[in-house]
C-alpha cells in the first residue's frame, strides 16, 4: 500500500528544505523527495550564500526579510553555526548612470524599512580595504543584510525537520503527479508511489518538466552562471561586493563577491550573452576574466590561490521574479519555483509563504508581494516583443 502524508516536498534544494521545515513546525507529517544523492546538491549548492533584503521588487523585499529574521537570530536561538556573516552589501559607483539608478530604488527599500545609504569613497575604502579609487564615486552600503553558508544551513535545517517527523528520501526522482477530481493526490517516482492532498513543488531548473507532467506550463528556463573560492585569507572585506561596471570587451555583466565566514574569497559572474540550459561544465574563459577584474577592482587579491571554481544555474521566469503560488485548475499543488539569482536568500521566507498557502490556502504575503509571485500572471508585461 502507498505510503500516506499530510505533505509532499519535490525538491531537498534551497527552497524544498525551508519548506519542508515550516510544514513540518506546522505539524504536518511530510515527504521530501530529491534525485539527487543527498540534499542541497542542485543550484543551492552552487550559490555563494548572499543573503539581502534591499531589492526593488516587494515580494523579493519581504520574503528575504524574513528569511533574514530567521538566519541572523539562528545562532542565538538554537547554539547552532550557520554561517552568518553580517557586513552587508556593497556596490561601488564609478558612473552617475549607476548611482541615479541606485539611490533612484532607496525609497521604495526605505518604504519597506530597510537601511542602504549613500557612503563615500572613504567609506566605501573602509569596508573594502584596498580598492580602487579611481573614479570612484562612493557607493551603497546595506548594513543589515549579509551571508550564510549554503552547505550548511540546509542540513541544519533538514535535521529539525526530522525531529519534527519529517522524512527525506534521496536519489528518488518524481515521474509523475497524480490528480483527480481536480486535486493532487500524491507523486509517482522511480521507485514507489506516495499519497498526499498536498504537493509543493520545488525543482528548481527542473520546473518546466514538472509543468509538462502536471499539465501546466511552468515558465522557468535557466541560465548558467560561474563562480568560485579561495584559500581562507584574514578577514578583511566586510560586505559582499557587487560590481556593475562593464568588463573587458562589455564580455561579464554583472559579478559578486565577498570572504565567507571562513575567510575565503568566493565570488560569481554572470556571462554575457547569457548562456541558456544547464551545461554545468564551467569554462575555461571564467577565471582569466573574473581574476583581471576582480585584481582591478581590489589590487591587493592578486595573491589569492582559487581552490575551486564551478558553474550552476538560475532558474529565470521572464519577468525575474519567482513564482509562489497554488495552481487554481489543481486543489492543493502548491508552486515555489523560478528563484531566479536570489533563491538561496529568499528560501526560508518562501518556506513560510508555502506553509502558508498550503496548509491555509492563502498568502501570508502584502497584496502588492502576492500579486508580483503569482502563477496566474502575465510574465511578458515590460518586455518587448523581440524577447518573448
Ligand atoms: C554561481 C551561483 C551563485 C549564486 N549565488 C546566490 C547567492 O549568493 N544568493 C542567493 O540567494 N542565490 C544565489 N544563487 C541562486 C540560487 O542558487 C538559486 O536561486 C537557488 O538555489 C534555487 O533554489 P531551488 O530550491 O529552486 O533549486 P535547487 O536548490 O536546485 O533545488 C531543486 C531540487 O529539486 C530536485 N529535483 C528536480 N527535479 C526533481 C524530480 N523530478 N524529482 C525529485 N527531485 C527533483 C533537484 O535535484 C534539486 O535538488 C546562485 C546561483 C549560482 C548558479
Amino acid at each position: 500500500m502507498a505510503r500516506t502524508y499530510d505533505a509532499i516536498v519535490v525538491g531537498a534544494g534551497s527552497v524544498g528544505v525551508p519548506s519542508a521545515y515550516s510544514l513540518a513546525s506546522r505539524g504536518l507529517k511530510v515527504l521530501v523527495l530529491d534525485r539527487r544523492s543527498a540534499i542541497g546538491q542542485g543550484e543551492n549548492k552552487c550559490a555563494i550564500g548572499g543573503v539581502r533584503a534591499t531589492h526593488s521588487d516587494p515580494a523579493k523585499i519581504v520574503l528575504c526579510i524574513r528569511s533574514l529574521e530567521v538566519l541572523t537570530t539562528w545562532k542565538e536561538k538554537y547554539g547552532e553555526d550557520i554561517g552568518w556573516k553580517p557586513g552587508g552589501y556593497c556596490f561601488p559607483v564609478y558612473t552617475e548612470k549607476l548611482e541615479s539608478t541606485l539611490r533612484g530604488l532607496f525609497p521604495i527599500q526605505q518604504k519597506y524599512g530597510l537601511v542602504n545609504k549613500w557612503i563615500s569613497p572613504d567609506e566605501v575604502d573602509e569596508l573594502v580595504p584596498g580598492i580602487n579609487r579611481k573614479d570612484l564615486r562612493g557607493g551603497t552600503w546595506s548594513p543589515n543584510d549579509g551571508q550564510v553558508s549554503p552547505i550548511v544551513l540546509p542540513v541544519v535545517l533538514m535535521r529539525h525537520a526530522l525531529r519534527m517527523g519529517a522524512e527525506f528520501q534521496v536519489g528518488e526522482r518524481v515521474t509523475g503527479y497524480l490528480q483527480e477530481g481536480g486535486a493532487i493526490r500524491g507523486v509517482k517516482t522511480d521507485k514507489d508511489t506516495y499519497l498526499a492532498p498536498r504537493v509543493v513543488v520545488a525543482t528548481g531548473s527542473d520546473s518546466a518538466h514538472d509543468g509538462e507532467m502536471l499539465g501546466i506550463k511552468i515558465p522557468v528556463t535557466p541560465d548558467v552562471h560561474e563562480a568560485g573560492i579561495t584559500a581562507p585569507l584574514e578577514h578583511f572585506i566586510k560586505p559582499l561586493v557587487v560590481d556593475m561596471r562593464p568588463g573587458p570587451e562589455g564580455k561579464t555583466l554583472n559579478f559578486y563577491f565577498g570572504q565567507n565566514h571562513e575567510g575565503q574569497i568566493i565570488f560569481c559572474y554572470t556571462p554575457k550573452p547569457i548562456i541558456l540550459g544547464q551545461e554545468r561544465h564551467n569554462s575555461s574563459e571564467f577565471l582569466p576574466i573574473l581574476a583581471a577584474r576582480m585584481i582591478d577592482l581590489v589590487p591587493r587579491l592578486r595573491h589569492m590561490l582559487v581552490r575551486r571554481t564551478w558553474r550552476g544555474c538560475y532558474p529565470m521566469t521572464p519577468d525575474g521574479v519567482p513564482i509562489i503560488d497554488n495552481v487554481e485548475s489543481i486543489k492543493g499543488l502548491t508552486l515555489a519555483v523560478g528563484m531566479c539569482g536570489q533563491g538561496f536568500m529568499l528560501g526560508m521566507g518562501v518556506g513560510q509563504e508555502v506553509a502558508s498557502l498550503s496548509l491555509d490556502g492563502k498568502t501570508s504575503l502584502p497584496v502588492e508581494a502576492h500579486s508580483a509571485v503569482k502563477f496566474a500572471r502575465d510574465f511578458w508585461a515590460g518586455k518587448t516583443e523581440a524577447l518573448k
